[in-house]
């Protein structure tokens, strides 16, 4: 999937955590936005080792060691590095942080789940190198594009719900 289908995918996510996971009293625009703004982050993560991708071009240098190591789709794409950063981040951070490492997370769900769509697959036991995929969907094709309109009506349903959680 191209990045920008990976943003609406998180974004998607990032509203749909916002609206399950934080009561309506305690919503505030503001952090609805930085945890859609962590899921959005979180959806575009694991490309971090192609150096041509959206997050890849923000870190040149990490972005081409992690290619030269392990490869495009490789740990990156595979949830034993988010369980671990997962888990380390519950241990170390601040309590009133954590949802937005969930929001994360469910931003770098979606990405897997995406590229999971494309023949390509992942590796999502790495470092198990048997790669999933859950359809044949082509990169930047009609069904993307389409999958990308979808995923905008999402976006509109869900913050409307939020909104409506929050506002009314
Ligand atoms: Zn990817």
């Amino acid at each position: 999937m191209t990045g920008k289908t990976h943003v609406l995918a998180g974004a998607a996510a990032g509203l749909a955590f916002v609206h399950l996971a934080v009561p309506a009293a305690e919503r505030e625009v503001t952090t609805a936005l930085l945890l859609t703004v962590a899921a959005s982050i979180g959806s575009i993560f694991p490309d971090i080792d192609e150096p041509k991708s959206k997050m890849g071009r923000k870190v040149p240098i990490v972005s081409s060691l992690l290619k030269s190591i392990f490869g495009h789709r490789g740990i990156t794409h595979g949830i034993l590095l988010y369980a671990l950063c997962y888990a380390a981040g519950v241990h170390f951070l601040d309590v009133k942080y954590l949802d937005y490492l969930r929001a994360f997370m469910c931003g770098v769900c979606s990405h897997l789940l995406l590229d999971m769509l494309n023949s390509s697959g992942i590796p999502l036991f790495w470092p198990v190198s048997k790669k999933f995929s859950l359809a044949r969907i082509p990169l930047g094709g009609t069904m993307e594009r389409g999958l990308a309109v979808v995923l905008g009506i999402g976006i509109l349903g869900i913050g409307t719900l939020c909104l409506r959680g929050a506002f009314i």
